[in-house]
């Protein structure tokens, strides 16, 4: 290896996280750590080496049964959403505090498990899971039904008024893009409503979910309120959709899952969110400053290798900008060269699996047989890891796989427009609706395009950044149901209306 050759190897990890790593596997049920019940487990790898570090369980149907069947009888016997709101809220800010206790532990832990750098960790992902559960807390004490006069009735015959109620015992399914960001995000709401939940990690990325039920139980929370089961989707995952004592399902993760998911919780009728895939357009009009909008086209599709689900993948410039953008971000590429994940000056790590790694290099063969041109990158620098240079793909067309499929890797088509309508009709055509951002000082412009984008949401310009205020989630096969905000935490409530003859 010469002084040029960058060097792969991933920097020794700290002695927490060795120790956190031998943890026997285990399950959080009822308030305790428990042994599998046929002591299956699964490898958890680290994607900057590609090395087996440590073991989880994988759970089996009777384990699944047993974490709902605490859920149950936590939810049904009232020591959750019985508790005066104030009391749920003041341990849901006790656990945000102690992840920011714990937040540079958790954040080695996320970057050895999922491969995004260490800084990135510690600057998104874990302040994120604490916004989330304190803006969650608020809510617990501000739920409310209201009076309502019946239509069809003389005032005063009746007194009427709707009642808010927890839906009950929550089935939660992450992914592995941001482990415990989408942990938190599931369970907040969901406590603060008064549910009691079910967790599953992504089988690639459960340790910090593993930690997360360590703060739980030191921060007090009643035994049941939270359970954590780890284990393959299709085994563990299916169970807790189908398992006729869970209420609710909410699932952040592929489109194609989602469709699984949401077919089996038809049998029992559940209430079902689903946070899917996207497709995102970046579309950048002619009166932009290049030279900003370059780098962050880039940082709108590199971040977190591309794993993400409104990565700005779909790059559209105006004709009179397209050189100078594409040459920006071309610029811009290099600077996400990927790093193993424990660099602290990496900003871009390998992808998450070796199974990610071969379906974006698919994608890549697969644009360069279609006929599109690699302008940066295109390859894998390293042969242990999951890394993948960022790209850059011109000479794209809208039939082709790259424009149309969610590729979840660090891959940006880039193509120019000249006419508006057109554009948002070229941005609208494709199955997902999940993120849109607009870059314009033209403020007629971006409201006008704003109201175009069949989206849950757009950006004016940024790209990226979501707020626990704001609903979030998908038009078309993007989603059901929104997150975060108002709209979060209804989706965790029944409403009941009471009619009383006075
Ligand atoms: P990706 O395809 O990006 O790996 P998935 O959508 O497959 O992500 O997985 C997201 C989550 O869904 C993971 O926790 C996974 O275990 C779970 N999962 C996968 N298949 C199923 C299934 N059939 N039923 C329930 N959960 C599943």
């Amino acid at each position: 290896m010469n002084d040029m050759t960058p060097n792969f190897s991933q920097p020794a990890y700290s002695d927490t996280a060795k120790k956190l790593l031998d943890r026997k596997p285990q399950l959080f049920i009822g308030g305790q750590w428990v042994a599998s019940s046929d002591g299956k487990t699964l490898e958890v790898e680290d994607p900057s080496s590609g090395k087996v570090i440590g073991h989880i369980v994988d759970a089996s149907d009777r384990d699944v049964d047993r974490a709902v069947a605490a859920a149950r009888a936590a939810f049904d016997d009232g020591r959750w959403s019985g508790l005066p709101p104030v009391k749920r809220e003041a341990l849901l800010r006790h656990l945000a505090d102690l992840i920011e206790a714990h937040a540079d532990e958790l954040a080695e832990l996320e970057a050895i498990d999922n491969g995004k750098p260490v800084s990135m960790a510690r600057m998104v992902d874990i302040p994120g899971s604490v916004n989330q559960l304190r803006y969650n807390a608020g809510w617990a004490t501000k739920l409310a039904g209201e009076q309502i006069q019946p239509s069809n009735a003389p005032e005063g015959a009746f007194f009427a008024y709707t009642r808010k109620e927890p839906v009950g015992v929550c089935a939660q399914i992450v992914p592995w893009n941001f482990p415990l960001l989408m942990a938190v995000q599931k369970i907040a709401p969901a406590l603060a409503a008064g549910c009691t939940v079910v967790l599953k990690p992504a089988e690639q990325t459960s340790l910090t979910a593993l930690r997360l039920a360590d703060l739980v139980a030191e921060a007090g929370f009643p035994a049941g309120v939270f359970n954590l089961v780890t284990g393959n989707g299709e085994t563990a995952g299916d169970r807790m959709v189908r398992h006729p004592d869970v209420d609710k399902v909410a699932f952040t993760g592929s489109t194609e899952i989602g469709k699984i998911i949401n077919r089996a919780a038809t049998d029992t009728l559940k209430r079902v969110t689903l946070e899917l895939g996207g497709k995102s357009p970046v579309i950048v009009l002619p009166d932009v400053d290049p030279a900003q909008v370059g780098p962050a086209a880039a940082n709108a599709i590199f971040f977190n290798s591309g794993q993400v689900c409104v990565a700005g993948s779909r790059l559209y410039a105006h004709k009179d900008v397209f050189d100078d953008v594409v040459e920006g971000l071309s610029k811009a590429a290099p600077g996400f060269a990927p790093r193993p994940s424990l660099d602290p000056k990496g900003r871009m790590g390998p992808l998450v699996s070796k199974e990610q790694h071969e379906r974006v290099l698919g994608y890549l063969e697969a644009g360069r047989r279609d006929g599109a041109s690699v302008l940066v990158g295109g390859d894998s620098p390293s042969d242990t890891g999951y890394y993948v240079n960022p790209t850059i793909l011109t000479d794209v067309n809208p039939q082709m796989s790259v424009v149309r499929e969610e590729i979840f890797g660090p891959v940006v088509v880039v193509q120019r427009f000249d006419d508006l309508d057109a554009v948002a009709r070229e941005a609208n055509d494709t199955p997902y609706g999940l993120a849109a951002s607009v870059w314009t000082r033209d403020v007629s412009a971006m409201h006008r395009m704003a109201a175009k984008l069949k989206a849950g949401v757009v950006w004016g310009n940024v790209h990226g950044g979501l707020d626990p205020a704001l609903p979030f989630g998908g038009f078309k096969q993007s989603g059901i149901g929104r997150e975060n905000g108002r709209q979060g935490i209804e989706g965790y409530l029944e409403t009941k209306s009471v009619f009383v003859k006075l």
